[in-house]
């Protein structure tokens, strides 16, 4: 909702980099507890609070497929994959939550707690939990009931259980090792529920909110150990917004590059690309961490297609899906797979596909993200690292998920609803087989976090302290999903509301 002609303002007292998760929950609670000047600015439009006449359909829509508002990155998602893959990240208000799946966990309590253990203190799960259960509120969290799912999911909630995973009605009790459930979702009267509607509409009348849209940052000013303004890019000319405090929030990809053009990182790679050190942190755009994601796809049987078209277009589109968490014979603690029935829809032909993903949440394997230049639209190199931890710990829990995934198949297949598997195909049988399949089709399941990761200053790879703070930096901070010292055993949107949530009060105290 952008005014024209507008005035982006020279001073602020707040600067917020990006309005994705990060950026806009700690935006709005800023806004709403204190009486400072908060300029968020966004690469991406402002489409304003929920009005389906404004917002892009796609964005809305809580199904799977939103992507015209994508920053359009790739990379080799693995070295036995010979074309890049599309790494989806959001360019609007909301960032990724405006266009993500809408899975809404919180992981397992030994996360939180292995991230106190690794020196950053109140950041374990007692002390994390009343910021998730606001953030749960505020995104309007909620477990979808049984009569919602469709005969599909159905079948899988009742083949895991079969298999031995309990059914559980809570799924996000971070004391569990193992239960399946309908997944939790931030869905509200069928809309997805970003980010920005949880936490900008409520403060979007305040005067000490600005945001400002389509505006791509550029750099970040550092005076001596001092930041103190950005440059922003919008509407055609080149703007400086000095602020008493500067957060950088443009997610696991941006905020890194961000970092990067403004000085800050490896001194060695900033002078390769042409790029003037300030600050050495070499941690910057290093420990890249995501979630490998595999998709097994099964035959539908005529009995299933004919339930799945008595539910109706939109129905059987339905964004309620179901979930199962479980350890895997590789995992040490807590669980490390997740595997997720799955039903896709593909317009053009109006095809369903059915199928099981299956995702390693606890992986060991890093990768890193570098710059080429200091362009700001520069596509940076994104290297995933999947599948790469050197005991192949990452390789074999995912080849479990698929052996697992396939005596929940079998139970399917037994209510009548699947008739074999299309993909792999019951040829790929032995775990090497598997494990070139999984090598050859491994793909993302959108969660990228830890390039700017919190750690106390004896940690050489850390970015940023336990309050969100730079290192070595004043009046610099990082607010989103790639402060995480090692990413949870959940989807990625649901923790970084949290870490804003919990970083709010210190950020926002500003003096
Ligand atoms: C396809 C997809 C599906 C997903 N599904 C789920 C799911 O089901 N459940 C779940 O929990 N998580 C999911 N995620 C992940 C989740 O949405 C993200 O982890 C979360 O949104 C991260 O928040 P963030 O603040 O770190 O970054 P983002 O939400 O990506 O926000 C960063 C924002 O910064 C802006 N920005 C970046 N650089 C600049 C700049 N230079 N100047 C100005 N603005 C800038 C971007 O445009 C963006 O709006 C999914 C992600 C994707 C892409």
């Amino acid at each position: 909702m952008q005014n024209t002609p507008r005035t982006i303002p020279q001073e602020t007292d707040l600067l917020i980099i990006g309005a994705g998760t990060g950026g806009a929950t700690l935006a709005g609670i800023v806004a709403r507890d204190t009486g400072h000047r908060v300029t968020l600015v966004e690469a991406g439009p402002d489409y304003g609070p929920p009005d389906r006449s404004v917002w892009p359909a796609d964005l809305l829509d809580p199904r799977p497929g939103a992507t015209s508002h994508d920053w359009v990155y790739e990379g080799i998602a693995h070295s036995a994959q010979p074309e890049p893959i599309n790494y989806w990240r959001a360019r609007v208000i909301g960032g990724c939550s405006s266009h993500n799946y809408c899975n809404a966990s919180v992981g397992h309590r030994c996360d939180y707690d292995g991230w106190a253990n690794m020196g950053n203190p109140d950041w374990n799960w007692d002390s994390v939990a009343p910021a998730f259960a606001r953030a749960q509120e505020a995104m309007r969290v909620h477990t979808p009931s049984v009569e919602e799912l469709t005969p599909y999911h159905v079948a899988y909630l009742d083949g895991a259980a079969e298999v031995g995973i309990p059914r559980v009605s809570e799924f996000n009790n971070p004391d569990e090792e193992r239960g399946v459930s309908p997944f939790p979702v931030n869905v509200s009267d069928g809309m997805r529920w970003n980010s920005a509607f949880a936490y900008l509409d409520p403060v979007r009348h305040k005067s000490n909110l600005n945001i400002v849209d389509n505006a791509l940052v550029e750099r970040i000013v550092l005076e001596g150990e001092k930041a103190t303004a950005v440059q922003v890019f919008a509407d055609g000319q080149h703007h400086t917004i000095r602020a008493r405090r500067i957060v950088v929030a443009g997610g696991a990809y941006c905020s890194p590059a961000i970092l990067m053009r403004s000085g800050i990182g490896d001194p060695d790679q900033l002078r390769r690309i042409g790029i003037d050190p300030l600050h050495s942190l070499p941690g910057v755009g290093q420990n890249l961490t995501d979630h490998p994601l595999l998709l097994l796809l099964f035959n539908p049987t005529d009995k299933l297609e004919k339930q799945m078209a008595q539910l109706g277009g939109t129905a059987r589109r339905s964004e309620v899906r179901t979930m199962a968490k479980i350890p895997s014979p590789h995992c040490s603690e807590g669980f490390d797979l997740d595997l997720i029935s799955r039903t896709l829809h593909w317009p053009e032909t109006d095809e369903m596909q059915y199928g099981i993903v299956i995702t390693m949440v606890a992986p060991r394997s890093r990768g890193r993200l570098t710059l080429t230049s200091a362009d700001p639209e520069a596509k940076p190199i994104i290297d995933i690292g999947y599948l790469t931890d050197a005991a192949e710990n990452d390789l074999n829990a995912v080849i479990d998920g698929v052996e697992i995934s396939r005596t929940i198949g079998a139970t399917i297949a037994r209510a009548g609803l699947i008739d074999g598997e299309k993909d792999p195909g019951a040829a790929v049988s032995s775990r090497q087989g598997v494990g070139q399949w999984v090598q050859s089709t491994v793909n993302s399941f959108a969660h990228p976090s830890c390039t700017c990761r919190m750690g106390p200053t004896n940690d050489s790879g850390a970015v940023v302290d336990h309050n969100g703070k730079v290192h070595g930096v004043d009046g610099l901070y990082v607010c989103d999903a790639s402060v995480f010292p090692v990413v949870m055993r959940a989807p990625t949107n649901l923790p970084t509301a949290m870490v804003a949530e919990h970083l709010a009060a210190r950020i926002g105290d500003i003096r």
